[in-house]
């Protein structure tokens, strides 16, 4: 049952009786950056590419020159993007209030680490780490591997690989089993710029809900997560974001 009725004053109330707040991020919190969205229709980073073409495992292995280029492009349009205002609210939170808040996102992008987030719970992995395609073998050490598009392994050929969730594979048990359990134990939760179309991240909000929390939405668009809501706040992360937390 969804409810947009309660003001940003009223949730602000919410947060600040709160001992312990979730927020869940998406790819909207950054697009104030200027990184672009998942499924924005018109300029969205997957608009002119099929996610099967380039995000995962079989595509590496079909093409992996083709694929890591695609990740070294997103990688350079990251290169002096900087955090909003929205990832320097919650870092500022943060370290005001230490232990009150579990950061989950679903960005690749780095950015609340920037802004200094610590204990970020990156579910769908970090654009900027690598790791090794098949499990690595003695010989295998990620910071000798061979200069490549990709690079590799100059003993067995093993490829390196960026540190992204790709679809179709598990999220990292750590992150997510965090994740949950600190959805299961907040009495707030902020779901920030996020279509919630991904799976299971969206179905924290959900879980958040069931255990009794109030469940916040901040997106200037309607979204699958409206429906679990106590509160929608229409409007963009770096300006709400802010307004929120400033205590
Ligand atoms: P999404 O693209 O599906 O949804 C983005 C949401 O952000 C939309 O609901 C949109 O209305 C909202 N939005 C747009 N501008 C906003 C603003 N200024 N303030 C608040 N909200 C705003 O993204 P998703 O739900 O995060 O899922 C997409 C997947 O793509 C994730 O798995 C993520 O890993 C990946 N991705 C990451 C990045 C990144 O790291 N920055 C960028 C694109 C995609």
């Amino acid at each position: 049952m969804s409810a947009d009725t309660p003001t940003l004053d009223t949730v602000r109330a919410w947060l600040w009786a709160a001992r312990r707040i979730a927020v869940l991020t998406g790819a909207g919190v950054s697009a104030e950056s200027g990184v672009p969205t998942f499924r924005d229709a018109q300029t969205g980073l997957w608009a002119r590419f099929r996610p099967e073409e380039l995000a995962t495992e079989a595509a590496f292995r079909r093409d992996p020159g083709r694929v890591w280029a695609w990740y070294a492009e997103r990688r350079a349009r990251l290169q002096g993007v900087q955090p909003n205002a929205g990832h320097h609210a919650l870092a500022a939170f943060e370290q005001r209030h230490p232990g009150r808040m579990t950061l989950i996102t679903q960005n690749v992008d780095g950015l609340h680490q920037g802004a200094g987030s610590r204990g970020v719970l990156c579910l769908h992995g970090d654009l900027f780490e690598n790791r090794w395609l098949d499990v690595p073998r003695d010989c295998c050490r990620i910071d000798d591997a061979c200069v490549g598009h990709p690079p590799y392994c100059d003993r067995c050929g093993n490829l390196v690989r960026p540190g992204v969730v790709w679809f179709g594979e598990p999220l990292p048990y750590a992150a997510l089993d965090a994740a949950q359990r600190a959805a299961r134990a907040c009495e707030v939760m902020l779901v920030v710029g996020t279509s919630g179309q991904v799976q299971p991240a969206g179905g924290l909000a959900r879980l958040a809900r069931q255990a009794g929390a109030r469940v916040v939405v901040v997106n200037p668009e309607p979204t699958e997560l409206d429906a679990v809501a106590h509160a929608i706040l229409a409007g963009p992360a770096a300006r709400l974001v802010p307004e929120l937390l400033d205590f």
